[in-house]
């Protein structure tokens, strides 16, 4: 069997299991722990995956950035050892009673299963060239990153934490947007999110670095993930909100090609930087280095507008 043949064979007995949960799911670059070949989903050439790990899942064809898990980023980002996770155990429950074609904690097991997460973001502390920082990595893999109450409170802890610490706060996106399948209450994390960020940046003046990924849509992106002091983003990555063909059909009207590329919104000022996975680290650790002895940080405690002004 060719090379190209057996890639073909693993997609469709994949999709026959029904173990792929949203469309992207199921190109051979999400299934990141099994198997020995893959395809760069842009340039479409055949790359041997303990290879294409050791690059940090950068295409060795054309430098497509494939889709990388919460572990891998940990252990590229973060000094060795120095990882420390917080709010492990908190997990989803099934509030709404929620069903499509499959039930919503049916779906949950699978992808605890399948990952070894709880929920679709690790959060937790750690050095990036020995200077502390709390980091929130969203992993696709789970749910597509979706945010659900899980995700959007372990976010808003370790925001509350960072604050409370004085440490930079560092979240990585990725994620197709809310929740559907906990409703509005997917959709309050945005606002609980964006209050903790608020604190956290104009009441203790501390920094937070957000690192945008390819996909970050939706509801992520309408509120933290765009709310950085500093945003940067992989090349080619996908941003936005609503999709190209919604956006479409509302105006009528066709849309460049690299509408909604970290490109376009770096030319339209809605991002900082771009910056390749495997400067990632350095660029991080240049900024941490260069705003470490910034003035006027408030921490030991979440200060809040009134205690903030009555501190002075
Ligand atoms: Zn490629």
């Amino acid at each position: 069997m060719s090379i190209l043949a057996w890639i073909e064979d693993r997609r469709k007995q994949k999709l026959k299991s029904g173990l792929s949960q949203t469309t992207s799911n199921n190109s051979p670059s999400a299934d990141n722990t099994q198997g020995l070949w893959t395809r760069c989903d842009s340039c479409g050439i055949i790359l041997y995956i303990k290879h294409l790990k050791e690059n940090q899942r950068v295409c060795f064809g054309c430098g497509y950035h494939l889709q990388m898990n919460s572990n891998e980023r940990i252990e590229n980002l973060i000094d060795s050892k120095s990882w420390r996770p917080l709010y492990e155990t908190l997990s989803p429950c099934d509030p709404l009673d929620f069903k499509d074609q499959k039930a919503y904690p049916e779906r949950l097991k699978e992808a605890q299963e399948r990952t070894g997460l709880q929920d679709a973001v690790q959060t937790g502390t750690g050095l990036i060239d020995g200077i502390p920082i709390a980091l929130g990595i969203m992993d696709f893999h789970f749910m597509g990153g979706s945010m659900g109450s899980v995700v959007g409170e372990k976010i808003t802890r370790l925001i509350e934490y960072a604050t409370k610490k004085g440490l930079t706060l560092i979240i990585i996106s990725a994620s197709g947007g809310a929740r559907m399948q906990e409703g509005i209450l997917s959709l309050m994390q945005m606002a609980k999110i964006s209050g903790a960020l608020h604190v956290h940046q104009s009441c203790a003046n501390l920094l937070y670095i957000s690192v945008l990924t390819s996909p970050t849509t939706g509801g992520v992106t309408a509120s933290f993930a765009m709310l950085g002091d500093l945003i940067f983003a992989e090349p080619k990555a996908l941003i936005g909100f609503a999709g190209r063909r919604v956006i479409e059909q509302t105006l009528q009207e066709q849309l460049p090609d690299n509408f909604q590329t970290a490109e376009y919104l770096l030319h339209h000022g809605l991002i900082d930087l771009i910056v390749p996975r495997s400067f990632l680290k350095q660029a991080l650790s240049e900024t941490l280095n260069f705003y470490k002895a910034a003035p006027f940080q408030i921490y030991g405690y979440i200060p809040t507008k009134l205690n903030f002004e009555s501190s002075d």
